[in-house]
């Protein structure tokens, strides 16, 4: 179905100082339509298999639309491999001191599940796993992720956990290159294993590797095999991250009409559509959505925890502010992203350097006015702070008002605009930073004040900056690094 991916990912990170200033939060626009979730077979209550289907909640998100009935959009789990998968990152080597850290914060966040590293991979895997079992976790399950094989299942019921996700290649691709079984063994053994993890009272999950390049009539006559026998879970997996959201609502939804379980998914990340396939996924009736923190995985990872949050906080606010603790992503990221020695990038989902920074004076304009206008997520739902950035040439002078009102500044409109031409004047030349912004300021205020100054007397607002400011124009390093000039709305 998929032609073989060749992709690499390359993460630039920001690192420019940020300065906060601070209004109201915003309020999102109401729903556009609400609706009851319909009748698919979600199974709601871990463990037992068929359709539970309860109505889930209304679909609030501020672009809502008519979904069919298939959507799971506000009723969906998360299961969490930054333990699993993010180990499998190239930076990757956790103690079990990070360990331990990680899944405490996964499960203070709420994460329903959290998935481990095979305890076959080696004795300080089955140790790590062992121990983490051992933790008494409030929220969160725990899984461990094996191969199909009674070995590997044996040693991992033994270790405590909630849960075995169980997987093997589907795909022509890795059956006859990686473990070179075909569908009759492949099914044999899946049921072996499967009854034997369901004998310990503990969810099992059944799901294919590279299922998008796999043959369709193999992966329904299996995963109809697994179901009838009970199996909690049946996991569709874009391994080599070939899939399009097309192709995968088609295969969820033609999968939703042949089991009755719960559908698990996991998408990687090599084309960019990890995120967007997760969600068309749950659109066309799967359960629950695999993550890691940042999206550290194999190659260049899988749909990241905080994108995966981003995308259903505008499908459903109120369902996923009420399931997690979403001030902790960006201190889970900060703690993922410096056990793996890597910054968080740029561009981050939420928690990214400018992810809520404003820079063009229109939007800086809006903003201050209702920040729903160029704002979908609101950053006080994530402990985040909003951003408008003035001392540029773009700056506007209802941003520069807003930092006047800040600084507690007496002046009139008239003068702002004057004191805005003059910054926007200064940053043509080069960015001004946030504290030459505020000294600009402050000079042109005492100049009203004092009567040295009028509105339109650039010439004397120049020696009065002159004066007040010598080292305006000393230091050659000034201009070169571009320091932020923002202000919090
Ligand atoms: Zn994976």
């Amino acid at each position: 179905m998929c032609p073989p991916p060749d992709s690499d990912a390359a993460v630039t990170n920001g690192t420019e100082e940020m300065v906060p200033i601070v209004t109201d939060a915003p309020a999102l626009p109401p729903s556009l339509n609400e609706r009851t979730n319909g009748t698919n077979g979600v199974n709601g209550t871990n463990g037992t298999n068929g359709h539970s289907a309860p109505p889930s909640g209304k679909h609030k998100g501020a672009y809502g639309r008519a979904s069919d009935f298939l959507s799971n959009t506000s009723n969906w789990k998360i299961i969490e491999s930054t333990l699993r998968e993010g180990e499998q990152f190239a930076n990757a080597f956790f103690t079990l001191e990070t360990k331990i850290k990680i899944a405490r914060m996964l499960d203070e966040f709420g994460v329903e599940y959290i998935e481990l590293t095979s305890p076959a991979a080696s004795p300080e895997s089955r140790a790590h796993c062992e121990a983490i079992c051992k933790l008494g976790l409030k929220r969160t399950k725990i899984l461990t992720h094996i191969r199909c094989h009674m070995d590997d299942a044996r040693l991992a019921v033994e270790t405590g956990v909630d849960g075995v996700d169980v997987v093997i290649g589907t795909s022509s691709f890795l059956r006859e290159h990686s473990h070179g079984k075909d569908m009759t063994w492949i099914t044999k053994t899946a049921i072996e294993v499967i009854q034997f993890v369901k004998s310990k009272g503990i969810e099992i999950r059944f799901s294919s590797e590279d299922s998008f390049r796999s043959e369709l009539v193999d992966l329904l006559s299996i995963y109809r095999t697994v179901d009838k026998i009970g199996v909690n879970r049946v996991g569709v997996a874009d391994t080599v991250g070939c899939a399009d959201p097309r192709q995968v609502y088609d295969l969820v939804r033609t999968l939703r009409g042949v089991v009755s379980c719960d559908i698990e998914t996991h998408f990687h990340n090599d084309t960019g559509c990890a995120i967007a396939n997760a969600y068309a996924a749950l659109e066309a009736g799967a359960t629950h959505v695999d993550t890691s923190v940042l999206g550290i995985g194999e190659r260049n990872g899988i749909t990241p925890l905080g994108g995966l949050i981003a995308r259903m906080m505008v499908a459903d606010p109120e369902y996923v502010k009420s399931k997690y603790n979403l001030h902790m992503l960006r201190e889970i990221e900060n703690l993922v992203a410096e056990a793996v020695e890597i910054q968080v990038p740029f561009n981050n989902y939420i928690t990214g350097f400018c992810a809520f920074t404003h820079k063009a004076g229109i939007h800086a304009k809006a903003i201050l006015a209702n920040p729903s206008t160029y704002e979908i997520l609101n950053p006080a739902d994530f402990g985040m702070t909003r951003y408008v950035s003035i001392g540029h040439r773009l700056t506007g002078w209802n941003a520069v008002k807003s930092r006047v009102e800040q600084l507690n500044l007496q002046l009139t409109d008239d003068q702002i605009k004057d004191a805005t031409a003059k910054i926007k004047e200064l940053a043509d030349v080069r960015t001004q930073s946030m504290e030459d912004v505020d000294m600009i300021l402050r000079i042109y205020h005492t100049g009203i004040q004092s009567g040295d100054l009028q509105v339109g007397q650039s010439a004397v607002l120049d020696r009065l900056l002159e004066k007040h400011m010598p080292s305006r124009d000393s230091s050659p390093a000034r201009g070169a690094k571009k320091s932020r000039t923002d202000t919090t709305v």
